[in-house]
């Protein structure tokens, strides 16, 4: 992660600058340098986490926690305890629900039973679906005479009556609707202060916030204006309502690279498919399997971000998706020639000709090792025949840039870790997932630096350890190892000691 092919044996900061990457001898150049012997300890740049929720993960402690929770006694125990103490809160939301390893799936009628006094909504970690009980589907407008709306779909019982589970598109205005009583900026700012000092612990010293709606980028203002903003934050735009296309006032505003090195606008965040229901066009012992949901109008919804000054980050999950994000960015590319650094966010399931496909397009794979931890342990047992889970070495091999993340709040963030599931392909259950897809640890930490940095177009103020840019730097502690994996002992933002182990 040096300029050179050579591993740095010092590296020489000045201010929040690098000003010297190289050998030993340089540091004669600087008689007055205060000294670090980092006794062996591994440097790197500073990492940053390429697709990172911090708004919405901030908020979380704000909500009822229900990840461990697979009983609805313990559901109502937990929920009713959180009405309790927040009896203004005009929606109880619940957060985290997880059906991986329990299939617990509660409905309307299980959230009814519990006899809560308002709208309630169990929001899935993964941030795509949700199940509100009868007073939210009051409050949402939904009856069982409600259509299914392009791109989602209300869960419905047999005779046809909505059952409070909303997938995807149908569960983005619940979403809004509960998040509303935190999204005042300044209220909302104070959370994300708080979650983004705890992340250099973790090495991170950058995020790119990807979906970010407008009161959330107002709320990163206030904190950078007021020199609140523990580290840099590339805001990805996105409308409250989670999963739906760019508000046309948000395009007429400040576009991709505006604002300084602490706070830039990075590229608009759009979907080209689902999460829970990522779109699959696969083949199976030679049966040809669709399933999921495609998000119609990507190709116009690429066309409008970039004819107004934006780059794109597109969330596509699934082979079909990945297909139709590939679609747009060409026709984007038929119609300007500009350096459109087009962005695939998960990129979970592929074929080598896709990959080759987004390498010529100048494309970049932005992907989350640690997804091999769950969405790993549901794919274990299924093998297509024309496209592969988590093709990361195939990422490698197709020369698109490849950029690493958490996608937290879904999964953990801390990249010494995922980093490990990346190197290692274990999954959730200790089983190991298509062990020829490995990627090395130092292949993932250069993923989390240099790749980062060019995925939010910042190659030339951060990931990597050149002269001229900013010193963000971590100190590692323990060889690179996916069985034994390192811990950060230093992290240092823009020349400042930030974090150190105890
Ligand atoms: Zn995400």
């Amino acid at each position: 992660m040096t300029s050179s092919a050579e591993p740095a044996e010092v590296v020489v900061t000045r201010g929040d600058r690098i000003v010297c990457s190289g050998r030993r001898a340089d540091l004669a150049s600087y008689p007055a340098a205060q000294v670090h012997d980092l006794g062996g300890k591994f440097l790197c740049p500073g990492f940053i986490d390429a697709h990172h929720h911090l708004s919405i993960a901030a908020l979380h402690p704000s909500w009822a926690d229900v990840s461990g929770v697979k009983t609805l006694e313990e559901l109502a125990r937990v929920l009713g305890a959180y009405a309790a103490r927040h009896p203004a809160v005009p929606w109880i939301r619940a957060a985290n629900w997880t059906d991986i390893e329990s299939a617990f799936r509660p409905t309307r009628r299980d959230l009814d039973a519990m006899g809560l006094d308002r709208p309630v909504l169990v929001a899935h970690y993964s941030l795509h679906q949700g199940v509100v009980n009868s007073s939210g589907l009051d409050a949402l407008g939904i009856s069982p005479a409600t259509p299914d709306p392009l791109g989602g779909e209300i869960g419905r019982d047999e005779d046809g009556a909505p059952n409070g589970l909303l997938i995807e598109r149908a569960w983005s205005e619940a979403h809004r609707r509960s998040l509303s009583p935190y999204d005042d900026p300044a209220h909302w700012a104070d959370h994300i202060e708080a979650l983004a000092l705890s992340l250099p612990a973790d090495g991170i010293t950058a995020v790119h916030d990807t979906a970010c709606p407008p009161e959330a980028e107002a709320a990163y203002r206030s904190l950078a204006a007021s020199g609140r903003l523990a580290l840099s934050v590339l805001v990805c735009p996105h409308p409250g309502r989670l999963l739906h296309a760019p508000e046309a006032d948000r395009l007429d505003g400040a576009p991709t690279g505006e604002g300084d090195e602490l706070l830039r606008v990075g590229p608009i965040k759009l979907f080209a498919d689902g999460g829970v229901a990522p779109a699959l066009d696969v083949h199976l012992g030679g049966e040809r399997i669709v399933f999921g949901m495609l998000f119609e109008g990507l190709g116009e919804q690429v066309k409008a971000a970039v004819s107004k000054g934006f780059r794109v980050a597109v969330h596509a999950l699934g082979n079909a998706g990945l297909d139709a994000a590939l679609d747009a960015f060409t026709g984007a590319a038929r119609a300007s020639d500009v350096d459109h650094r087009f962005r695939v966010e998960h990129v979970c399931l592929a074929s080598p000709a896709q990959l080759e496909r987004l390498a010529e397009l100048g494309g970049i794979a932005v992907v989350q090792p640690g997804f091999l931890h769950h969405l790993g342990r549901q794919v274990e047992d299924v093998s297509f025949d024309d496209a592969t889970w988590l093709p990361f070495a195939d990422v490698k091999r197709s020369g698109a840039v490849m950029a690493a993340s958490s996608d937290c709040p879904c999964t953990f963030y801390a990249p010494l870790r995922t980093s490990a599931h990346g190197a290692s392909r274990r999954t959730g259950s200790g089983k190991v997932l298509d062990l020829v897809q490995t990627v090395s640890y130092e292949d993932w930490l250069r993923a989390y630096t240099a790749g980062a940095a060019y995925a939010g177009g910042q190659e030339t103020e951060r990931g990597s350890l050149a002269p001229g840019l900013r010193a963000d730097l971590v100190v590692l502690d323990g060889e690179l190892d996916a069985d034994g994996p390192p811990t950060i002992a230093q992290t240092w933002i823009g020349g400042h000691l930030v974090y150190e182990a105890q």
